[in-house]
């Protein structure tokens, strides 16, 4: 009878410190969000007169929402051609030599120098002759491709790529050596895989006409997800120029995930919140180090690219890409003398705060699970 007491006790005990534990998590998950939501919009900024390419808030909303557990693998099958008009974006020249050659969700990026062009992510295999498109666009020469930069292996980055190596054999394709191990296990289907090509190193550089990438491997979206640096950036061409030099920083995927297309890439979810954690903070780092003053997405809406290209396009419009807004000079006038809507050092931070932040409430959600 007293040994039966003393167990219900332990068990009261331990369901008690449970309780406290989950608790404890919960109030460190609700702070970090909150630091997190106040980094969404600039301090001090009155909210009406912040241009809206400077609040984070879609950012925050994916990234700080309440997580759905046990983590699993997702399925889902992307492989049917989803029809042109329902993903073209016009391209866009957003520096001397970065392009926008994406869709209307997913950024893709070519470096054009004078000794060859670099695109960072192919997207989809029914999108990829528009982003030759795109480079035709503005007189740039597909052939000049050399390297062809996937920062992870998911179907809306690596896809193209396939299309891309058939047509242009001498650019490289390069991604991280543990995403092309994804890539060679993965149930994508076998025609939209590109052979296995150039393998990236962490801390690589590509440089090609005095413009360099460097390529950071920091895994959580993926187990080989890439996150780069790229410049110097000038923006001397523009209407609205200036005489600085830009670097641009690419954090490969927001989202950690368990695993995608059969591949499982964490054994849980907590170990893989773990080592998303600990790649952001170490490429923050390295983004601050950089002098980082411009951020590009993966994914458009987390970068407000929208946003920010239409008030570029008001600032230039000979460089709309045949995607003149309307009202176009009373915009200009209004908007010539502001700095370059991509270029906000401050706003580099608050972004990568923001995403910090959600992570380590995602670590927390997941420390009681
Ligand atoms: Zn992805």
């Amino acid at each position: 009878m007293k040994r039966r007491a003393a167990c219900a006790c332990g068990a009261a005990l331990l369901s008690g410190s449970l309780v406290g534990h989950l608790h404890a998590q919960a109030a460190t998950a609700s702070s970090r969000v909150a630091a997190a939501r106040a980094a969404i919009a600039p301090k001090g900024a009155d909210p009406k007169k912040t241009p809206p390419f400077h609040v984070f808030q879609a950012l925050f909303d994916q990234a700080c929402q309440e997580p759905k557990l046990p983590d699993v693998v997702r399925t889902n099958d992307r492989s049917a051609i989803v029809p042109r008009k329902e993903w073209f974006a016009w391209p866009a020249n957003i520096f001397d030599s970065l392009y926008f050659i994406g869709t209307r969700t997913a950024g893709v990026w070519a470096v054009n120098t004078a000794e060859g062009i670099i695109v960072i992510d192919a997207n989809f295999h029914y999108s990829s002759k528009d982003l030759v498109l795109g480079l035709l666009n503005f007189g740039l020469d597909p052939n000049n491709i050399k390297y062809i930069i996937i920062t992870h292996a998911h179907d809306d980055r690596y896809w193209g790529a396939k299309a891309l190596q058939d047509t242009y054999p001498n650019a490289r394709i390069a991604m991280s050596a543990a995403d092309w191990d994804v890539v060679a296990k993965d149930n994508s289907p076998p025609e939209f895989k590109p052979k296995r090509d150039m393998v990236i190193a962490d801390g690589q550089k590509i440089t090609l006409g005095g413009i360099t990438v460097t390529a950071y491997v920091t895994p959580g979206h993926t187990p080989g997800t890439l996150s780069l640096i790229v410049g110097p950036l000038t923006n001397r061409k523009s209407v609205a120029s200036d005489e600085g030099q830009h670097w641009a920083s690419i954090w490969g995927g927001v989202d950690a995930s368990i695993g995608r297309h059969g591949v499982q890439y964490y054994p849980d979810g907590q170990t893989m919140m773990r080592t998303h954690v600990a790649s952001l903070r170490r490429f923050m780092d390295l983004s601050r180090k950089a002098g980082a003053d411009v951020i590009l997405t993966p994914t458009l809406r987390h970068m407000n690219f929208q946003e920010k290209l239409r008030a570029w396009r008001y600032m230039n419009p000979d460089e709309s890409g045949g995607g003149s807004p309307e009202g176009v000079l009373g915009e200009w006038l209004k908007l010539r003398d502001q700095p370059h809507p991509f270029v906000n050092k401050d706003a580099v931070e608050r972004h990568y705060t923001v995403l910090l932040e959600c992570y380590e409430a995602q670590l927390a959600w997941r420390a009681g699970s």
